[in-house]
């Protein structure tokens, strides 16, 4: 298929996956004129809610797979575990961006690492690890506190752990029941940022302002936009992002997560080669949205301009807002400057990433203090 085909409104486009990203995006698709068809082994999912056409079947179907592609002009993803061999079935029907290569090298933690430090991009130190031996040896390398990360299958801090003088190696390995692992240095970070860039089939890329991020329990919980750090920095950070795409002749979305250390230098944490979680603040506060500009990149069309219309502030809602009952809708929605995002899952549980609140503001202080407030009064407690 070609590398530079275009799709104009009244295609159809395929996501593979289901949950809130591919419904953001089959929101801004279906509003530029796009018919959107979704693909994932469960029913009315957030992304199947929004569509024209939801298909609930394995992965490693075939047979639904190759059906699935043969009514799609364009294929793109919203999270990046799915099969490789899957993509390999839709590509001989119909147009898969990204490439089926840019989702195999950031599906597996050690194959991006491996892809990073080949590009010359900074990244924390890490020693591949497959047996208890080499988990001894790697710690005995980097020394402790150092992280184990699962290699594959790895989100929001799940397949982690962190190890420390007195871990019991034997044990945490044990624990990764023979899955192969990355050990990462431990990263004394300042603060967690990311950046999200979009490149076309021309090549071109459009690169959003900087992303600040505090994580709860390993989850995502507040993005600032644009993140407080310094100009330089916001370039460096920016350049890199810049760089990994490229690298990765990427034609879509990719958020690159990054730690900014005390010296003011950048390393490079992880990557995902679609709309993230960090980026949901542009729904509101961007001239294009991430989830338009995954569109567009994956159309062939020329990008929108990232820039942000002002300061944001959002703030993940998990299930635990739901505590204690419904949370009080009719009181977040008597703050002007906030809007309210959920995704249509029915069972709020603990964890669960349920629906997102963004506060706009003048500065990003008065942003953050409006989505903070929001929340509050959500809450019953
Ligand atoms: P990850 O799943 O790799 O994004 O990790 C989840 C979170 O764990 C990150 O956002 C950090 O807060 C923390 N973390 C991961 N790797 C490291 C590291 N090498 N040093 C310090 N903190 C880390």
């Amino acid at each position: 298929m070609s590398d530079t085909a275009v799709f104009l409104p009244g295609s159809t486009i395929g996501v593979m996956g289901s949950g809130q990203l591919g419904r953001m995006f089959a929101i801004a698709a279906r509003r530029m004129g796009y018919r959107v068809h979704t693909f994932s082994p469960e029913k009315n999912t957030p992304t199947g809610q929004v569509a024209d056409l939801e298909v609930s079947a394995a992965y490693e179907d075939e047979s639904a797979v190759r059906a699935f592609a043969e009514g799609l002009d364009v294929l793109t993803f919203e999270f990046e575990n799915i099969p490789v061999q899957s993509i390999q079935w839709a590509a001989e029907s119909c147009v898969v961006r990204p490439s089926g290569r840019v989702l195999h090298v950031c599906q597996h933690r050690l194959r991006e690492k491996e892809f990073l430090r080949a590009a010359g991009l900074p990244l924390p130190e890490f020693v591949e690890v497959h047996s208890a031996v080499a988990l001894r040896e790697a710690v005995g390398r980097l020394g402790t506190p150092s992280v184990l990360k699962t290699a594959a299958f790895g989100y929001d801090g799940k397949g982690q752990r962190k190890i420390t003088a007195d871990s019991d190696l034997a044990e945490v390995w044990s624990g990764f029941e023979g899955q192969a692992a990355v050990l990462e240095a431990w990263v004394p970070f300042e603060r967690e940022i990311s950046v999200l860039v979009a490149r076309s089939i021309s090549g071109e890329t459009a690169v959003y302002p900087v992303c600040e991020n505090a994580h709860a329990n390993h989850v995502l919980d507040l993005t600032l936009v644009p993140a407080r750090i310094s100009e330089a920095q916001a370039q460096e950070a920016r350049h890199l992002a810049e760089r990994a795409a490229s690298a990765l002749e990427l034609v879509g979305l990719l958020a690159v997560e990054m730690f900014l250390l005390p010296n003011g230098s950048i390393l490079i944490n992880e990557m995902a080669p679609r709309p993230h979680n960090s980026g949901h603040f542009s729904f509101d506060a961007s001239v294009t949205s991430q989830f338009e500009q995954q569109l567009r990149a994956v159309c062939g069309l020329p990008l929108g301009a990232p820039d942000l219309l002002c300061p944001a502030a959002m703030a993940n809602l998990l299930g635990d807002v739901w505590s204690g009952g419904e949370p009080d809708w009719a009181a977040a929605a008597a703050l002007p400057f906030v809007k309210i995002h959920l995704y249509g899952k029915a069972q709020p549980r603990l964890g669960r990433k349920m629906g997102h609140l963004v506060g706009l503001g003048g500065s990003l202080e008065e942003a953050a203090a409006r989505v903070c407030e929001a929340r509050r009064r959500l809450q019953r407690l």
